[in-house]
């Protein structure tokens, strides 16, 4: 039996719009507001049927849900300088100090040339509504193009800009610009060892590279100042994590990115998605989800086993099992989907994470990968 979410609440329309952009913005760095068809107010909506003006209002009890619907983009002040834009899927964060700005990331998506939002807004007009100063510092979060694809545009506005990255990151970085000299991320030329400051005036940022938890060079983005900590693609606060667990390249460093977070004594988490920054708290409930994960996938791996698809197979006629047995993929393939199936059963039926947004959308993603690292890491 599966359990029903709240994210399930969310009317179908707006559920396969979300699912639609996540992999639009997710998958590519072209892809801009205008592909988002504007969604349908008339029908779809449940009983009882929300005020249509407090709509975004409504999806806000279900975790938030992207403003590329209403073509906004949001500058939320965080104190003392800090700043973070957001269209509401991805997020940028700057810091505005006496020598100029320090800013995090520049997701296409947040508008910049070639991929502007639907109201024409871009991430150099929000930082420009706070400042006149200069962009001094760039900071990549991490290597994906689409948290970093409109640097080209920040250096070419700001051409003195320094780039920071870890080294994993400007080895990535070297071997794109190898094989496609179009690449939009320029190569940084400020380099993070293990850890290194940043500074604008009294401004401080500490980056640091702690192993990866996401992808290869991810850096831990500190402003001690405003107690504020930025980790990109690891906890998405009131959500689950984005499919495959945040489409990690190492589940073991992904769990253990928790633990280096709460070490900090941050108040605020940027995770560089969605409308929400987090507390402790969600960095905690997204450990326990994912340890939750861990542990139904353990179980599943315990009592799933190959002798169950030779049930499935007794319904087939003799030359559809026959075939089915010289394909090992397809027998494992049916066993995989079995494993995921069984974790993903007992995680949505937790209800601890009933309240977490897309629960049954990316659960068993969660599941199958962690079954895969379960049995082969
Ligand atoms: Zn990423």
């Amino acid at each position: 039996m599966r359990s029903v979410s709240k994210f399930r609440k969310v009317p179908t329309y707006l559920r396969r719009q979300f699912v639609m952009l996540a992999v639009i913005v997710f998958g590519g760095v072209n892809a801009s507001a205008q592909d988002i068809p504007a969604p349908s107010f008339q029908s779809g909506l449940p009983d009882p049927v929300p005020d249509v003006f407090n709509l975004v209002d409504f999806l806000d009890e279900f975790g938030g849900f992207p403003r590329h619907a209403v073509g906004k983009l949001d500058t939320i002040e965080l104190g003392n300088g800090a700043y973070v834009v957001t269209e509401g899927v991805y997020q940028a964060f700057f810091l505005v100090g006496r020598r100029g700005v320090i800013l995090v990331d520049a997701p296409p998506s947040l508008g910049v040339p070639g991929a502007t939002t639907q109201t024409g807004e871009t991430l150099l007009g929000a930082i420009a509504a706070v400042t006149d100063r200069p962009i001094r510092h760039l900071v990549y979060s991490h290597e994906h193009k689409d948290h970093i694809a409109g640097a080209a545009a920040i250096r070419d506005a700001f051409p003195y800009v320094r780039i920071h990255s870890s080294k994993e990151t400007l080895g990535s970085l070297v071997r794109a610009h190898a094989q496609d000299s179009n690449d939009s991320r320029p190569l940084p030329n400020r380099i993070v060892h293990h850890k290194s400051w940043v500074r604008s005036g009294r401004q401080v940022v500490q980056l640091s590279d702690r192993g990866t938890a996401h992808s290869p060079g991810d850096l831990y983005i500190w402003a001690p100042r405003q107690k504020i900590l930025m980790l990109v693609d690891v906890v998405f606060p009131k959500w689950v994590p984005f499919s495959s667990l945040a489409l990690t390249d190492d589940v073991r460093g992904y769990i253990n990115a928790h633990d280096q977070i709460l070490a900090f004594p941050f108040e605020t988490f940027i995770g560089g998605h969605l409308t929400r920054l987090g507390g402790r708290d969600d960095v905690e409930k997204n450990l326990e989800y994912v340890l939750a994960v861990r542990d139904a996938a353990g179980a599943a791996l315990g009592t799933v086993g190959f002798g169950d698809i030779s049930d499935e197979t007794a319904v087939m006629s003799d030359a559809d099992a026959f075939v089915y047995f010289q394909n090992p993929f397809a027998l494992f393939d049916e066993f995989l989907q079995d494993v995921t199936q069984v974790c993903a059963d007992i995680v949505e039926s937790d209800e601890r994470f009933a309240s977490m947004a897309a629960l049954d959308v990316f659960t068993a993603s969660h599941c199958f990968t962690m079954q895969n690292s379960l049995r082969l890491d």
